[in-house]
């Protein structure tokens, strides 16, 4: 069977022991070996800070573009071979894959976009000089420059592809260099994409480093110039932020978790109007994509009590449609769940939403196509209905990761949708379907200190819109509270986690030449 080697120090190697082996989730049949035991994860660090840095920070934004050009155009040539991958590995149907490798490109694609538009500067102005004294000689400015450390991205099962190439993106583009860690369940699809990228993309040594396995003592070695991101479970980013190097150093950290996502259904909005269809077509994405496993899926489906009926006839009628099998098969909606942890956890949250409200969609006897009997970790798409929102407890307080939604219905108020929002404490995206200007406003104002992002779907934009779930490069992602408290992309604003802002006193034309001109 393969083995997965971690790419360290310039070289591909392999951990001691038999690991962990990673199977295909639709048939249980094992795929590779993953072991990062005995593995230097310390040397791999000094790697990155003292061959990976200095690299980078010798280029230009325009420069470092232009190696993310390379690195997306290295990925696009392998397309059809990380497709076949994700969706032995990781459960997807061909769509779900689609997803998850071409959101890397395009990420990739937005930031090589920016580096060339920064052009041949190393070090980035932020904002205007600011005139410290009555004569304008005596000046301040304040400037960004790429931290001396390194970047270690932890990142969840669900986008091995993209979560890979989002935070490497804004990293590589800032000057700081990357050791990249995949969960280990799903850890082919970023493995084959770093084994490309280093045959192709002509990075320089240590900008990109990958640890197949567990973390071991990974951040054990972190110093005051590095920083983590971190994509997972709320549980495992709170170990993070308590871990003795990240208080020693004032390590930055940024943690994205946890998100019970919610859509709100307008009072305005009537049945088969085209906001409504972009609403009942968005909930029915959210709760099938990937099987659910979406950080950005829609968890809690606000309607107004009169509309109730119609949004559960309509979702039932349609999640009865969706076939359920080997994702490798023609024809098949939605594949299995990533794991036989997954399988566990999704089951035991779906009993536990099932306490607070009725089970109005479910399929009893799931026979997957395709698949052997009793094989795959499949859960059917279900739908949890409650008498009414405000009722719900372990809706607003539990996020299960897989193809499950519950229905909250609520008065209709503006008011009343945002308070029952925010008792999912943060969250990375909420939607809102309404054609009617003043509740859409009074919404925005009540949902937005809870949120990253709100998605306002409309008439307007129904035709054009790929839905609150997919994250844009250019906007920000992240959430407060229980989403993790953090910040990614966002166009030019990613760049920011990875570089020290430095206020500057002194003469303005010397100030002036170091903003704009001047290499660091
Ligand atoms: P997880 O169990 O927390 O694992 C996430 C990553 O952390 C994996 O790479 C894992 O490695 C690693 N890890 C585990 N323990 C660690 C430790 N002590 N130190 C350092 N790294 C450690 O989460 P998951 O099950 O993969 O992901 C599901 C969760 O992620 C969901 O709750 C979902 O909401 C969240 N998520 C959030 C976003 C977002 O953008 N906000 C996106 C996707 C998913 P191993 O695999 O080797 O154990």
């Amino acid at each position: 069977m393969k083995t997965l080697e971690s790419y360290l120090c310039g070289r591909f190697v392999a951990g001691a022991g038999p690991g962990e082996v990673i199977v295909n989730p639709a048939t249980e049949e094992p795929l590779a070996r993953v072991s990062a035991d005995s593995l230097d994860r310390g040397a791999a660090l000094r790697f990155a800070r003292e061959q990976g840095g200095p690299a980078l920070r010798a280029l230009s934004f325009a420069q470092r573009g232009a190696l993310l050009k390379a690195a997306c155009d290295a990925i696009v040539a392998h397309r059809n071979e990380l497709l076949d991958l994700a969706v032995a590995n990781g459960g997807n149907t061909r769509g779900d894959a689609k997803f998850d490798i071409d959101g890397a490109t395009f990420t990739l694609t937005a930031y090589a976009e920016l580096g060339a538009a920064l052009g041949d500067v190393k070090v980035l102005a932020d904002g205007d000089s600011i005139a410290l004294a009555r004569s304008p000689r005596f000046a301040g400015q304040h400037l960004r420059v790429p931290r001396h450390g390194v970047a270690v991205h932890v990142n969840a099962f669900n986008f091995p592809a993209w979560g890979l190439a989002e935070k490497a993106a804004c990293a590589l583009l800032a000057g700081m260099p990357v050791v990249s860690k995949p969960a280990s369940s799903s850890a082919l699809v970023a493995h084959r994409i770093v084994e490309i990228l280093v045959e192709k993309a002509g990075l320089p040594a240590g900008a990109l480093q990958l640890l197949c396995g567990g973390a071991g003592d990974l951040l054990e070695h972190l110093g005051p110039q590095d920083v983590v991101a971190f994509t997972g479970s709320a549980e495992t980013g709170m170990k993070i932020r308590r871990m003795d190097a990240v208080i020693r150093h004032s390590v930055r950290v940024n943690v994205e978790a946890d998100s019970l996502n919610a859509a709100v259904l307008g009072p305005d909005v009537e049945p088969g109007s085209d906001s409504w269809d972009l609403f009942v077509k968005d909930v029915l994405r959210d709760m099938t994509q990937k099987a659910g496993q979406k950080c950005t899926a829609i968890r809690r489906v606000l309607v107004p009590l009169p509309l109730v009926d119609r949004v559960r006839e309509e979702l039932c009628d349609r999640l009865a449609g969706i076939v359920i099998g080997d994702p490798a098969r023609d024809g098949v909606r939605m594949g299995p769940v990533a794991t036989a942890q997954q399988h566990k956890d999704v089951r035991e949250g779906i009993d536990a939403l099932t306490r607070d409200g009725r089970l109005v969609y479910g399929v009893a006897d799931l026979k997957p196509v395709g698949v052997p009997a009793g094989k795959g970790y499949f859960v059917g798409p279900v739908l949890i209905e409650l008498e009414h929102g405000a009722e719900g407890r372990t809706v607003h307080s539990r996020e299960v990761f897989g193809p499950c939604s519950t229905l909250v219905p609520y008065a209709g108020t503006a008011a009343e949708a945002s308070e029952l929002v925010a008792r999912g404490q943060g969250g990375l995206v909420t939607s809102v379907y309404s054609d009617d200007t003043a509740f859409v406003h009074e919404a925005v104002l009540g949902l937005a200190p809870y949120h990253g992002r709100l998605f306002l779907g409309s008439a307007k934009i129904a035709e054009q819109s790929p839905g609150p779930g997919t994250v844009l490069p250019l906007l920000v992602h992240g959430g407060p509270g229980r989403a993790g408290g953090g910040e990614e992309l966002g166009g030019a604003r990613g760049l920011e986690f990875y570089t020290q802002r430095v206020a500057l006193e002194g003469s303005r034309p010397v100030l002036d030449r170091i903003a704009s001109r001047s290499g660091a």
